[in-house]
């Protein structure tokens, strides 16, 4: 069977975390059988639909490389469709004429007023509020003569009074509904635009598909699109309805905040294969302890059976630990060319007056040796202050009962050794210098400790900071030759 999966978003803000978890799972699922995953605007509610959104979707998934095999022309010539709904008018015509010619679907010529008063009327009794089917039993031949008068009319589905509905969910298996709680749903509007309910059916049987992920909100719209499919004798796609995404306070993620638009999460400079990392894991987990995967393995180990239904925890600091990862893994000078990228764009001040100042044999270094601590880029500034600022100096913090380091006369004696080390080596190897360092704290009879914190302050001048070896690969060689001999020179003018 020829495998096609569709995402279907409607075009009414930036691509939201949600949308990027099905394109995920229909590229996943397509990949793994070889087939097609296509992209559909489903653009019918007009008043909603902003243009600049598509530019928005084709930035988001090139850049994160899921890319539909299918989907709008003018962005992408791929696939043989126009698949913007609104361009595809006159395809639903036909479907919607053989359902009112069967009985299916009816003409109805109710007045917005009319609605408006008849839902109140339901809501002040506390009823469900449904079209109570005025005109559901109207002749049809009388429904004609009020159209060819210019009567303006919807199309309603004609819902059979008592009727069970059933379908497997890939995800959730059985569900079942009675049609009596289903409402005369409209079809096609009097702006003579399909409604979801009815452009979807037709879109996925024209198209083709014969996989639909989506969110467990439209379970409840199953019921009208099994009918619509029945009276037309068409095959529905499988279907796969995703668990809600929520925060960790359980609270489902709102639709317009900026948590949840992709956009700023490339904005920030998360890594994609971080983020799509952190996506599969909303809503599927491989049921074992591993937790970082590449895009091959995800397609490899994927299954849509394996999704869960419940609600799956947008944990940001989840998404940091695994960019951190991520960050971690990749090569230094593709991490480097990033990161540069990132300040250029975001911290111009910082990388015109301070990053570029050095050369990028020394930024290297000093990105190498913070790549473990970094968990995104936006904490490169906070985290080589102590490097990039020559500024400050403190001698009180060479000072520390639990290192035994009671006087700066001592502090100072070990620094001299460091310093000795230091200018003794024609080159930086991080094991013959830590090999010296052993040495002479032994031949000094000192403990490792009333060495290694005045170094490590020295060159930090922070409480906290990596530790002297790693320092000092940074700021080799000058630096750190140069960052002792200042706090000998200030320990000695006390
Ligand atoms: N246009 C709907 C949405 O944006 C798609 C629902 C579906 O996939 O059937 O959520």
């Amino acid at each position: 069977m020829i495998i096609k999966t569709r995402l279907a978003p409607s075009p009414t803000w930036f691509v939201h975390i949600g949308s990027l978890r099905l394109a995920l799972y229909d590229y996943l699922f397509a990949k793994k059988n070889n087939w097609i995953y296509a992209l559909r605007v489903e653009d019918t509610d007009q008043t909603r639909s902003v243009e600049w959104t598509y530019e928005n979707m084709v930035k988001v998934f090139e850049e994160v490389g899921i890319i539909p095999n299918e989907w709008p022309s003018p962005y992408k010539d791929l696939g043989n469709w126009p698949y913007i709904q609104s361009e595809r008018l006159p395809l639903y015509r036909p479907f919607i004429d053989k359902m009112i010619e069967e009985g299916n679907a009816y003409y109805c010529f109710c007045t917005s007023e009319r609605l408006t008063e008849l839902r109140a009327e339901q809501e002040s009794l506390k009823l469900p509020t449904k079209y109570d089917w005025l005109c559901r039993d109207l002749p049809l031949e009388d429904a004609k003569k009020r159209i060819e008068d210019w009567e303006k009319y919807v199309v309603r589905l004609k819902v059979p009074k008592w009727e069970k509905i059933s379908f497997n969910d890939l995800v959730r298996w059985r569900v079942e509904f009675s049609s009596s709680e289903v409402d005369d749903q409209v079809l096609l509007k009097s702006d003579w635009f399909p409604t979801y309910h009815w452009a979807v059916v037709i879109d996925d049987y024209l198209m083709k598909v014969t996989h639909a992920f989506r969110w467990v909100e439209w379970l409840s719209s199953m019921p009208k699109q099994i009918l619509v499919a029945k009276f037309l004798k068409i095959e529905l796609p499988e279907y796969a309805h995703l668990p809600l995404i929520v925060d960790i306070n359980r609270k489902k993620l709102s639709k317009r905040s900026w948590d949840v638009a992709v956009e700023e999460y490339l904005k920030k400079w998360y890594l994609k294969e971080a983020l799509l990392n952190f996506i599969l894991f909303l809503g599927w987990n491989p049921k074992t302890t591993e937790e970082i995967f590449s895009l091959e393995e995800m397609v490899e180990r994927f299954d849509i059976k394996d999704v869960h239904k419940s609600d799956a925890v947008f944990d940001i600091e989840k998404l940091n630990w695994m960019n951190g990862q991520y960050i971690i893994k990749t090569p230094i000078d593709e991490l480097f060319a990033k990161l540069e990228k990132y300040l250029s764009t975001y911290e111009v001040d910082f990388y015109n007056n301070v990053f570029i100042k050095h050369n990028d044999e020394y930024n290297k270094r000093i990105l190498t040796e913070l790549k473990t601590r970094m968990k995104k880029f936006d904490e490169y500034i906070e985290l080589t202050t102590f490097i990039y600022n020559d500024s400050k100096i403190n001698t009180s913090l060479l000072l520390n009962e639990k290192m035994w380091i009671t006087t700066l006369e001592l502090a100072k004696t070990t620094l001299i050794i460091a310093l000795d080390i230091i200018n003794s080596q024609e080159e930086y190897n991080a094991e013959n210098i830590k090999n010296m360092f052993i040495e002479k704290i032994k031949e000094a009879g000192l403990k490792n400790w009333q060495v290694l914190w005045p170094v490590r302050v020295a060159l930090s001048w922070e409480l906290f900071s990596p530790w002297a070896f790693e320092l000092i690969g940074i700021l080799w060689p000058e630096k750190s030759s140069e960052r002792i001999q200042k706090i000998i020179d200030e320990i000695e003018k006390i």
